[in-house]
């Protein structure tokens, strides 16, 4: 392809242009122009973002940019038709080649390709192999841009075999720029990604910021089934427009939660590993097209999807590692709109997955993985700044929006508990678990107390006064201290330490932190008695809803949140201010203007004054 000559300015003159024409934004995110520049300029560039750090928009402004048609390389065939239709309700010309469609729908769409009429053409990597020979001397390409392309790389976490064979792109197209985008972090991955892909020698190199600093970060020692619940219901009940995930550990974690929240009344869907195809279908479906309030899932679902609208994201049980856990929060608020990420822990989710991690075949990787997740759960600093530590991107100050900032946690004396405690394990002989460790405490009357005989210790009933999430608290500090272990061996009963039994007639404090169970879990707007669901922004949000299902597309492809709440805030009342605001691109103006605004009229009739 001749590629035209422009300076920088023109570039970006010509960049701005289309990012306001197209997706309806004014301004560029930090590097996205940069990017841009440099494929302009023809050189192939590694890019890494975090998920929702804006990625897409780098490709496909240079794609709408030259001529001919940029090549994308995805590994999702089952997605690549989302971002096919975002891209056409854009009006961007976009199409996909892949085996769910037949031989002569792909076929007519390689010839609009040829005849320049596509802009854009998504392909999974086995796909574009099959076809590059046949493509190399005719094909009018722009660009290849390779997405989740970590992929390629055995050290990245979702190695694909496949992705190896790109590596004979550039013999195929040495004078065309490639892309490789990816939300992976790591060195070695980065520099296994250029090699493979023979990246030409001034390659440019894109690393944005990690921090989502639109995302809340809150994390909560177990307070207990019941708390769980209410806390997710909550969630739910104030964000009744919106979907959020809640994330288990296994297929049977995430059965149980979903028939609660069905109980509750919740719009829920399921989806894990051992469910149907079509079920799992049905469920992710659901979930982009916004007919369900929550999807309870394995950490299977999620991987490509770019919903923008989620808006909370919960962690029913904590993540094998940071990666996991980032990659996974990160699917929230894409939009760059407020979002919340809440993550409970356990002792029995560290029990089991420091059993996982023992059992891994590589247990010193693992295990160390989940020794800095576990320090991320129970830090006593900003949270954000332990993520971003991680990155290698240090924060300098404190984020003032995590749990951790909000309210520090308190600490006191926890040795009389403590004691308590380890009375009661010693006289049972240490042959119980947590949670008959914390019943026996508390004067419980199950059944197989009774019947081993634990009501009759003198320690039955010598914790009353605390909750059971308060005692389950002591417990995992109490692991964590090194005062009590666990027999892995031995049905998981605790055992008293050395140093637990030096602590049993002792004076010395032992200090732990509050049980945080009484703070507020969500943000302070959970507090309200009852959510007012009538709001402006609601409305419109059905009127959004409404029309994704005439036009079959996801909500958030009709327009994002953020843009949502710009028309609520702004009320544009005529088709040029409609416009103007921020996220409408030409086209979706020309649609939907008259129905938007005759929407907010109709909304303030019946709402005078507000
Ligand atoms: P990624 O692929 O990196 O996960 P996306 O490309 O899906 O992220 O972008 C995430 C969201 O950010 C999308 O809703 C997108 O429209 C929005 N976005 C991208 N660039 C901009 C921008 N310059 N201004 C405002 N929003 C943007
Ligand atoms: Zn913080």
């Amino acid at each position: 392809m001749v590629r035209k000559t422009l300076s920088d300015e023109q570039i970006s003159a010509e960049a701005h242009r289309l990012l306001k024409q197209f997706y309806g934004y004014s301004s560029f995110r930090p590097l996205q122009l940069d990017i841009i520049t440099a494929v302009a300029h023809g050189k192939d560039a590694l890019v890494l973002m975090p998920t929702g750090g804006g990625k897409s928009v780098c490709y496909q402004i240079p794609a709408i940019m030259n001529e001919g048609c940029a090549i994308v390389v995805s590994p999702l065939i089952a997605l690549m038709q989302d971002q096919v239709d975002g891209l056409i309700a854009n009006g961007i010309p976009a199409a996909s080649i892949n085996s769910l469609q037949s031989d002569s729908d792909n076929r007519a769409i390689m010839e609009q390709v040829f005849a320049e009429r596509i802009k854009l053409l998504y392909i999974s990597p086995e796909r574009l192999l099959t076809e590059l020979p046949r493509w190399s001397q005719s094909m009018p390409i722009s660009m290849i841009a390779i997405d989740e392309a970590h992929c390629i790389s055995q050290w990245g976490h979702d190695f694909r075999p496949e992705y190896t064979k790109l590596c004979c792109i550039k013999e195929y197209f040495p004078n065309i720029p490639v892309m490789a985008l990816t939300a992976t972090a790591d060195k070695i991955t980065r520099s296994d990604i250029v090699n493979q892909l023979r990246f030409g020698e001034d390659a440019k190199l894109f690393v944005s910021t990690f921090d989502r600093p639109n995302i809340q970060l809150q994390v909560m020692p177990d307070p207990g089934k019941a708390q769980r619940i209410s806390t997710i219901s909550r969630l739910i009940a104030t964000h009744p427009n919106d979907t959020g995930i809640v994330y288990c550990m296994t297929r049977k974690g995430v059965e149980a939660m979903h028939s609660e929240l069905q109980k509750r009344g919740f719009k829920s869907a399921a989806y894990h590993a051992a469910l149907s195809t079509e079920t799992r279908h049905r469920s992710q479906r659901d979930f982009i097209n916004g007919e369900i309030q929550v999807i309870c899932a394995t950490v299977a679902f999620g991987m490509g999807i770019d919903k923008s609208n989620i808006r909370w994201v919960v962690h029913n049980n904590m993540p094998s590692s940071i990666e996991h856990y980032y990659q996974e929060i990160g699917r929230a608020g894409r939009d760059g709109m407020p979002a919340l990420a809440l993550m409970f822990y356990s002792v029995g989710d560290i029990i089991t997955l420091r059993k996982f991690a023992t059992e891994s075949g590589q247990a010193d990787i693992n295990l160390a993985k989940l020794q800095r997740m576990k320090e991320y759960a129970e830090s006593s600093v900003c949270r954000r700044r332990v993520l971003l530590s991680y990155f290698s991107e240090p924060l300098e100050h404190d984020c003032l929006s995590c749990d951790v900032c909000s309210s520090p946690p308190q600490r006191y004396n926890a040795l009389i508990p403590v004691q308590k405690a380890l009375s009661a394990m010693l006289r049972t002989n240490e042959q119980v678990g947590v949670s008959m460790l914390v019943d026996i405490l508390r004067g419980s009357q199950r059944g197989d107390l009774v019947a081993q005989g634990f009501h009759k210790i003198r320690t039955y009933g010598a914790g009353a006064d605390l909750s059971v999430a308060q005692w389950q608290h002591i417990v995992l500090q109490m692991v964590q201290l090194g005062i009590v272990d666990i027999a892995y061996d031995q049905g998981r009963r605790l055992k008293v330490t050395p140093y637990g039994m030096s602590l049993l007639k002792s004076n010395v404090p032992v200090m732990m932190t509050m049980a945080a169970t009484n703070a507020t879990p969500v943000r302070k707007r959970a507090s309200k008695p009852a959510y007012k669901n009538d709001s402006l922004l609601d409305h419109l949000k059905k009127v959004r809803l409404n029309l994704a299902r005439a036009n079959s597309l996801p909500a958030y492809l009709i327009f994002s949140d953020r843009t949502l709440s710009i028309i609520a805030s702004d009320r544009p009342r005529s088709y040029n201010q409609f416009l103007a605001v921020d996220g409408v691109a030409r086209r979706k103006a020309t649609m939907y203007s008259e129905i938007f605004i005759s929407a907010i009229a109709e909304w303030e009739k019946t709402h005078p004054g507000e």
